[in-house]
């Protein structure tokens, strides 16, 4: 990457700043497959690397992204986002009306709080903003390239939040990641982004699905948004799985409930709890999946800003004169306003303390939103899993699987049976790296977060097992 040379334009965004400071570089072409001549592994199904994540037991995440259950107003978002006083400002993904739960809300959320600090802060303001991820970088670059003096507080002793890459060279070739990392469209800024820091990217498309039994037909999304669409004129909001019931499906067949696993796994909100009326995005047919360290993106927007690590705020007073932060250390430090962009799950909890209290509008929006669970899991092995990157596929899902290796599905559905983790990430394909990501959403996550190690281990082997060796006869 080339220095940045300019300073932010009017209007421009945060990114647009990060990629003014880039010469963008040519797509980078896959890694070289480290197995050029893929056999199956028959039994060794023991992985040689693996990493999980907790976010839902995490107490500086208490939840992977928020949602919006059944009976609340997405409008509850708008309420958590309104200033309180010109001094106490919130951003972060729940305050994201567009795209909640995602990277891009996150980041979007971020550069509207501050826009709305800068419409009434006088210049050269002292601004504290509490958490360093996505929201908090981006609004901590807006307003430093504005003049505001700025303060980060962070809780963990890493910057990012729920965008973590685990890059351990002697495990992953390249960075595991335990937090957000999938774009769901090619001309995403943050991919753009990306491209400009040199972090290859790869396309995820194409599903393939299997029970204990063999490959299964696809459950199609198309009577699921029907289904949703017919909850909409209904007087009240009813659940995702009320409204399916309602249009005569079954929300318990395999397929469907493998279908509403990956919603889950997306959004982190069971169906039983998501709002038909505010539906969570369904995941797009191809994803980009971005192969390197996602960490850049965040020291670019926090160069030149003080940010203060392990740092947890543990109360926020504020009046119409300013605000103080209560900071574990046992400090109380002053600033004219601050920007909130702790988790919903924090807000939920007692970890942050208002004085006074929050308005009612604020404090309904936290109580009525969800926050959802994901949890994830990577496994690397050293053998591949499948003797050929597919089995034969399903019409419409990578046809060309037999000719082409990468044109082999990405995603692996998992029907029926009990596994928890019911959505699978096949990076061979792509990336001809042996790895493999289980996502889990829902209760099931928040059930995966409780395991240990070990157990998450055997949990994620287990889900695996249709399509272990599954190589047609
Ligand atoms: C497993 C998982 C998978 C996901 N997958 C995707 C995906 O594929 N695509 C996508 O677009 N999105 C995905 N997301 C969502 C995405 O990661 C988030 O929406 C986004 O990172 C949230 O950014 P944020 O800045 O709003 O919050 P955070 O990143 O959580 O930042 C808030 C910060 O506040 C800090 N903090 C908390 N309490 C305190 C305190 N008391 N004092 C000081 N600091 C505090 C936290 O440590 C954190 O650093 C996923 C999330 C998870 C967990």
């Amino acid at each position: 990457m080339t220095r940045r040379t300019l300073l932010i334009g009017a209007g421009a965004g945060v990114l647009g700043v990060l990629l003014a400071s880039c010469t963008p570089e040519p797509v980078p072409t896959p890694t070289p497959d480290r197995s050029p001549t893929p056999q199956p592994t028959g039994d060794a199904i023991t992985p040689a690397a693996f990493a999980r994540s907790s976010w839902t037991t995490d107490p500086f995440a208490l939840g992977a992204a928020s949602f919006t259950p059944a009976g609340t107003q997405a409008s509850a978002r708008e309420a958590l986002a309104e200033p309180i006083e010109e001094r106490l400002f919130f951003a972060g993904e729940a305050t994201d009306t567009d795209a909640p739960g995602t990277l891009a809300g996150a980041l979007r959320s971020g550069e509207r709080a501050a826009a709305d600090v800068l419409r009434v802060a006088r210049d050269g303001e002292r601004v504290a903003v509490v958490g360093a991820g996505l929201a908090g970088a981006a609004a901590a670059a807006r307003l430093t390239a504005a003049g505001a003096v700025v303060t980060v507080f962070e809780a963990r002793d890493r910057i990012g939040g729920r965008v973590h890459s685990v890059a351990d060279e002697a495990d992953w070739p390249f960075p595991a990641q335990m937090g957000g990392w999938l774009l769901g469209a090619p001309d995403d800024d943050l991919l753009e982004t990306l491209d400009a820091l040199d972090v290859r990217a790869v396309a995820l498309s194409g599903a393939e699905w299997r029970s204990a039994e063999g490959d299964v037909s696809a459950a199609s999304v198309d009577p699921v948004l029907s289904a949703i669409d017919a909850a909409q004129q209904l007087p009240a909001d009813e659940s995702i799985e009320e409204a399916l019931t309602l249009a005569g499906l079954d929300p318990a067949d395999p397929a469907l409930a493998a279908l509403l696993a990956s919603l889950a796994a997306s959004s982190g909100a069971d169906a039983s709890a998501a709002s038909a009326w505010f539906p969570p995005a369904f995941p797009p047919e191809e994803r980009t999946a971005p192969l390197g360290d996602l960490r850049p993106i965040l020291d670019g927007l926090l160069d030149g800003v003080k940010v203060s690590l392990s740092s947890p705020v543990g109360r926020v007073a504020y009046d119409d004169e300013g605000v103080s932060l209560g900071i574990a250390t046992g400090e109380s430090l002053s600033f004219d306003r601050v920007v909130v962009t702790v988790p919903l799950g924090v807000l939920k909890s007692d970890g942050l303390q208002f004085a006074p209290a929050l308005p009612f509008g604020h404090r309904g929006a936290i109580a009525d939103l969800g926050m959802g669970a994901i949890e994830t899991v990577w496994l690397r092995f050293d053998e591949p899993l499948r003797s050929t990157p597919a089995g034969q596929p399903e019409e419409g899902t990578g046809a060309d699987a037999e000719t082409d290796p990468s044109a082999a599905p990405a995603v692996w559905h998992v029907v029926g049976g009990d596994a928890l983790i019911r959505t699978w990430f096949d990076l061979a394909p792509s990336t001809g790296e042996n790895i493999v990501v289980g996502i889990v959403g829902g209760e099931a996550a928040a059930a995966f977060a409780e395991l240990d190690d070990r157990q998450a281990r055997e949990a994620a082997i287990a889900a695996l097992a249709p399509f272990i060796d599954a190589s047609p006869d």
